[in-house]
Parts: structure tokens; sequence; C-alpha cells
């Protein structure tokens, strides 16, 4: 009996299964609904007969908990396998079917699910006024728009086979070959960087400081700063002058210029409002801000779709730049970027629009020093988006979403002046990179990504 109890001990001892706490905190933040957002099914409610409760929900493991699960990572370490970022709250029915089917249910698409849910749980308790009156006026519109979002995303996993190419050639060599194309390409892109770097027209607005290349910075979290008295009062002044003007955001503050030739690059910063970094910006030589930015195109629908910044902004009025804001750090509230900065752009975009998108591993990443405006900009270059996930951001973003063609790109390129100096730099770089995302080589004009990328550089720079 004695030995039989150690044994059954030793066997519970090598599952990582989630803490109370864990379970308890996953089951809430989606309003103890099940996250997957063709299902959405309440998992949680009264028994008819008692005054106990029932439960129909599972937290579920996104990697497994043990040796031999669905999704196993090994490189997890036990406490990171047990923790609230490896789980997702499913109904009984879609926690079984997960672990049953993980070649349609992969890692990436059960973390946008829980991304979704969690967002939409947030609209509903936090009550964002747009949001709201949306739902209430087109129910199935908002659908659709999910159902069109993870259309996307099945697509560019090349889930189930409904993304082909149409060529003759099978679809596993093209895909193959596109790579190769994209990996020689960050390796030759060193010197265009270089060129961007000593130009007298860019490169004293900015510094490319990382990348492009397959990796991000290392953000490390030093907690809140105790301010003094007087920029806490300044802070509340700012509060007070633009109530409306996002001061009371969070966001990540870097109190010193990071050293940018560390590898991996790595960025301390503190969390505060927009209105204490400003305050602190009167008493300090260089407060950064961190923020995450993502070039979006259409392949489909055959162009790059940018922002127009609002003519009241303070840096680059109308100019045009990549969609994306400022990161929140965790621990700062319910819109936190806990995940890290491909969650800050992904965030963005949906609360703006309610365009899901999804940054792959495979999208190049690359960090920029705005040193004159103090911006530490994270930027994924190239999240290529369906016609249908381009139409929800044209009705949400309504007149600042411009959509340029990508047989008009050169001459808009051109003109320098009609963007911001981020902006331009990261097309131009995601042309030198033979325009990563895309299924198969993308004509602009007459030109390939390499011509045109060229002829740019050489008439700009
Ligand atoms: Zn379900």
């Amino acid at each position: 009996m004695g030995l039989g109890r150690t044994e059954e001990v030793k066997k519970k001892d090598r599952r990582d299964d989630f803490p109370n706490k864990v379970k308890q905190q996953l089951a809430k933040r989606v309003g103890h609904k099940c996250s997957n957002p063709s299902c959405g099914q309440a998992t949680s409610g009264p028994s008819l007969s008692t005054p106990e409760t029932v439960n129909m929900g599972v937290a579920a493991h996104i990697t497994a908990a043990s040796p031999g699960g669905t999704r196993y990572d090994s490189s997890l370490t036990s406490k990171q396998r047990r923790s609230y970022d490896n789980g997702i709250w499913l109904c009984k029915y879609h926690g079984d079917l997960v672990d049953k089917d993980p070649a349609t249910y992969p890692v990436e698409l059960l973390r946008a699910w829980k991304t979704v849910a969690e967002h939409k749980a947030g609209v509903e308790v936090h009550r964002l006024p747009q949001s709201v009156e949306d739902e209430a006026s087109e129910p199935e519109q908002r659908e659709d728009r999910l159902e069109n979002w993870l259309g996307g995303i099945i697509k560019q996993f090349g889930l189930g086979g409904i993304d082909s190419f149409p060529s003759k050639r099978g679809k596993q060599t093209a895909k193959r070959l596109f790579e190769m194309d994209t990996t020689s390409a960050l390796s030759g892109v060193e010197s265009i960087v270089n060129l961007i770097n000593s130009s007298p027209k860019v490169g004293n607005k900015l510094q490319v400081v990382m990348g492009p290349g397959r990796c991000e910075p290392n953000f490390v979290s030093d907690g809140r700063l105790q301010l003094a008295e007087s920029i806490r009062r300044c802070a509340k002044e700012i509060v007070k002058q633009f109530p409306d003007n996002y001061s009371n955001d969070p966001c990540a503050a870097v109190l010193y210029p990071p050293n940018w030739s560390d590898v991996p690059l790595t960025i301390h910063y503190h969390n505060l409002s927009y209105a204490e970094i400003l305050a602190l910006r009167e008493d300090r030589e260089y407060v950064g801000i961190i923020t995450a930015n993502v070039l979006l195109f259409s392949e489909d629908g055959k162009c790059l779709l940018v922002h127009r910044r609002s003519h009241q902004s303070a840096h680059y009025s109308g100019a045009l730049h990549t969609f994306g804001g400022a990161f929140i750090p965790p621990g700062s509230g319910p819109r936190e970027d806990h995940s890290g900065i491909r969650r800050a752009a992904l965030r963005e975009i949906f609360e703006e629009s309610e365009a899901g998108i999804y940054i792959s591993n495979q999208t190049p990443c690359v960090v920029i020093d705005e040193k004159h405006i103090q911006f530490i900009q994270t930027a994924f270059l190239g999240v290529n988006v369906s016609p249908d996930q381009a139409d929800s951001l044209k009705r949400n973003w309504e007149g600042d979403q411009i959509r340029i063609g990508f047989a008009q790109l050169k001459d808009k390129m051109l003109d320098m002046d009609a963007w911001t100096p981020t902006g331009w730099v990261h097309v131009l770089l995601w042309l030198a990179l033979n325009a990563p995302g895309s299924r198969r080589p993308i004509r602009f004009g007459g030109d390939s990504s390499a011509d045109l990328s060229r002829s740019i550089i050489i008439q700009c720079l």
C-alpha cells in the first residue's frame, strides 16, 4: 500500500500540472468562456438543483505537461510549463480536441485564440465605448471578421491544404525556394544598413541598431520607478491639461540608452505613464519609449498598407508610417503585453481595427533608435494580410489607412518627405530582403523587389 502510494506521487510529479491559482487566472481572463473563437461556450454556471456550481471548462496546456504529450516543448522549465503563459482556457470538448489533433491546432494558433479571447473579454468588462456599440449594431459582421482572420491564420500555416500554389511547382519546393531567398538576403542586407546609418538624410534622425534578423531584443523590466514629488506633480498637471490625449497610457520607459552592441541586445525599462515620461524628460537628457510596429502588405490585394499620421501629431504630422504603437509592459493593467513585443504590435492593430494578424518566427525583426524623438522602435518586416483583413483595417481606421499599390510604390518611396523616417526605412529594408512574408516573388511595376530597393538607394541615399 505504502509503495503504491509513493509510485502514484512520483508519477504525478512528472506532470507539470497548473496550480489552482493559474487555472483560475486562465478562466477568469476569458470570462469563463471557451477560447476557441468559433465556440465561446460558457463553462461555468449554477447547478440547477443545489447551490453548487458546475464547471465544464479545462485549463489546457499549450505545450504538454509531460514528455510524450501533445506539443511538448523540452526547452521549457518545469515552472514555465506550469505557468499562465503555457495555458489556455477551453471547454471540455475543445480541450480534448486540440490534444488529439495537434497538426490542426499548433502552438501558434492556440496562442492566437488566447490573445483574441482575452481581448474580447477585456472589451466586455471595460466597456470600451466603440467596441460595445459595434457589437450591438453588427454582431454578424464581427463574427465574419473573426472568421476571416482565422482563415488568414490557417492560410499562413498552410494548414488543411487550403493554400496551395497556383504554379506548376509543388507547394513544398516553392516554399523552400522562397525561404532560401530570404535567408541569403538577411546576410546581404548589412551593407544597406550601413548606408542608411551613414546617410546625411536619414542617419541624423535614426540609427538601425539591431537586425534585420530572426531574433528580437531582450526586454528586462526594472519595475516601477520612484519619482520625485516635483515630477509627480508635473505629470498630474499634464494629465489635467490633456485628459483625452493618451497621457495616462502605460509605457515602457528607458532611462539610459542601451549598449547597442550587446548581443543579444538587452533593453532595461521601467513602467511609467506617458505623462510621467514627459515630466521626467524635463529633468533628464534621455527617457526613451519602447514601441512596436509591423509592416503590413497584401500580396493578393497587390498593395502595402500604411497609416497616415494625424495632422495634429507632434512629430511628422501627415506622414506615412507602418502600423503600431507603444509597448505596454507587464504589470500595467488589462491591456498589458504580457507575452512581449510581438503582442504589442498585434494588440495595437487589433484594438484599432479588429483585424487579427499573426507575426511568425520567420518575420525579420529590426530595432531602430529614433534618437531625436527618443523612441526605441522594434519593427516586424512583412506580415501578409488577406484582402478581407485589409478591408476590415480600412473600415475601422477610416481615412487614415492608406493603400499603396505595388506599381506606385517606387514613386512614393522616392518622395522621402511623405514618410516618417522609420516608416521609409522599414519599407526599404523589406524590399531589400525580397519582400519577406510573401508566397512568391512580387513585381513592383516592372521591377523585382531587389531592383526597386537598389534604385531607391541610388536616388535617395
Ligand atoms: Zn469550445
